[in-house]
């Protein structure tokens, strides 16, 4: 398989535990060397709910987010260890005007995962 940012082919350590396992990551070592994740959990409250805000980067490096698609599989399972009640929502980039839409919609409990976030800290 190749790597979503610089196109080289992703090279996994063979041994005789992980022989037959399938090529699951889109990013090489390089590449998440270069653009490593900083993830971060927030607990917003709306509307008699709580919305929990899973951001996989801190950093915005604008880069394909396909390739970090195999890195989600963390957040499954808290998800359906821990919240598996609320309602799993993904964004590539989460926006302020998706909050309030999500405030808005009075769905319930949510339990939001972004690669990134356009969000503009507001003070009080
Ligand atoms: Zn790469």
């Amino acid at each position: 398989m190749l790597c979503e940012l610089c196109y080289q082919k992703v090279k996994t350590k063979r041994h005789i535990y992980n022989l037959f396992d399938p090529e699951i990551h889109h990013l090489c070592e390089a590449c998440y060397q270069k653009y490593p994740l900083f993830p971060k959990v927030s607990v917003y409250p709306i509307e008699h709910y709580e919305l929990r805000h899973y951001l996989m980067s801190s950093k915005h490096y604008s880069q394909n987010p396909s390739a970090y698609m195999s890195m989600l599989q963390t957040y499954y399972v808290i998800f359906l260890k821990h919240y598996s009640s609320h309602i799993f929502l993904y964004f590539d980039i989460l926006e302020d005007n998706h909050l309030s839409l999500m405030d808005s919609l009075k769905l319930g409990n949510l339990f939001v995962v972004s690669l990134y976030e356009n969000i503009e800290e507001k003070g009080e």
